[in-house]
């Protein structure tokens, strides 16, 4: 796959996938690649033991206009339901169907490359040429005019560290980890109560996934802290899943290993250690906005500003 392009998406997230809407809107040469095989990135939902969950981004809630336009999006396109009011401390919105669901919306009619994972950016001549792998062979995306990363801030910036950017970076990582233990439950052990509820001390956050998919068999997650997540990053699974169990067995009483499963996110959050609305540079005629949601302090898109 070669093609030249205006403009290039890097990350088919929901700040990737907002900005393209904009782009396609506008009638504007794009293309947005994404090394997933799916569009939403951490907006992303999982089945398994025939439970529903969604793994990442548990729910969208009120973060300013962007999401306010997000959810509206989602809402009129009947993708997107409001949580009762008790459901959560902040309220919400959340996907009948999966958070998933979002993205695939967002997605519809745009220009999309999926599996394409960026692996290199060069400069020639005025223009920047994005290379990657897709699934088989290469591609080369030839850039004129401004190229936009959505990836979590570290993935982009050692995508852009060739082209030697000169911004002040932050010294602290800008993105925590999150380890993520999903249980499917029996109907008879459901526990009731608010939709997400923090754990004691700080250990984690339990979201009641049946609230949100009473239609599928009910399942219950639990995203660990970013600390509890950092020290268990490393750690067997089956470690994991005895810590999930123990935890569970307070609200469900306990539950079989086969019946948990678990996702590690290297970059979940955005720590907020970025002040700017984005990092922006040129490199010969191309514009370059660095956008993810290190910005903004994690909020769902970084890219209000570009
Ligand atoms: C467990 C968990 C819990 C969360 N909880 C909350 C919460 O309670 N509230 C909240 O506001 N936010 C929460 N978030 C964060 C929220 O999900 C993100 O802020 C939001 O989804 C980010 O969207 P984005 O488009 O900026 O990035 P992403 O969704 O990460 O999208 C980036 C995309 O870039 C792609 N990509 C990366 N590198 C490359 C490459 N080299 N080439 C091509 N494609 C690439 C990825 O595949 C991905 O699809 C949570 C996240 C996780 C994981």
């Amino acid at each position: 796959m070669n093609q030249t392009v205006d403009t290039c998406v890097i990350g088919a997230g929901l700040g990737g996938l907002s900005n393209a809407r904009k782009l396609e809107a506008a009638g504007d040469s794009y293309v947005v690649l994404d090394k997933g095989r799916t569009p939403g990135g951490r907006a992303a939902t999982r089945r398994f033991a025939d439970s529903r969950f969604d793994h990442g981004l548990p729910l969208l809630t009120d973060q300013g206009p962007l999401t306010r336009a997000l959810t509206e999006e989602g809402h009129q396109a009947g993708v997107l339901e409001e949580i009762e009011a008790d459901g959560t401390a902040a309220g919400g919105w959340f996907a009948p169907a999966g958070i998933s669901a979002l993205g695939k919306h967002l997605a519809s009619g745009l220009k999309i490359r999926s599996r394409c994972r960026a692996t290199g950016i060069e400069e020639h001549s005025g223009s920047l040429t994005v290379t990657g792998e897709p699934d088989l062979g290469q591609f080369t995306v030839e850039v004129r005019k401004s190229l936009m990363l959505t990836s979590p801030l570290p993935q982009s910036l050692e995508l852009l560290a060739p082209l030697e950017p000169d911004w002040l970076l932050p010294e602290e990582a800008p993105c925590d980890k999150c380890v993520v233990a999903m249980a499917r439950i029996d109907q008879d052990r459901l526990p009731d109560g608010p939709l997400l509820r923090d754990l004691e001390e700080g250990s984690g956050r339990l979201a009641l996934e049946h609230r949100k998919f009473p239609d599928v068999i009910p399942g219950v997650s639990l995203r660990f802290s970013p600390l509890m997540s950092e020290g268990l990053f490393e750690v067997e699974d089956g470690q994991i899943k005895e810590v999930m169990s123990g935890t569970l067995e307070e609200f469900t009483g306990p539950v079989a290993d086969d019946q948990i499963q678990l996702m590690k996110w290297r970059y979940a959050t955005g720590s907020g250690a970025v002040p700017d609305p984005y990092f922006g540079m040129t490199r010969g005629e191309v514009a370059i906005a660095v956008c993810g949601d290190g910005f903004f302090g994690g909020a769902a898109s970084g890219t209000r500003r570009v």
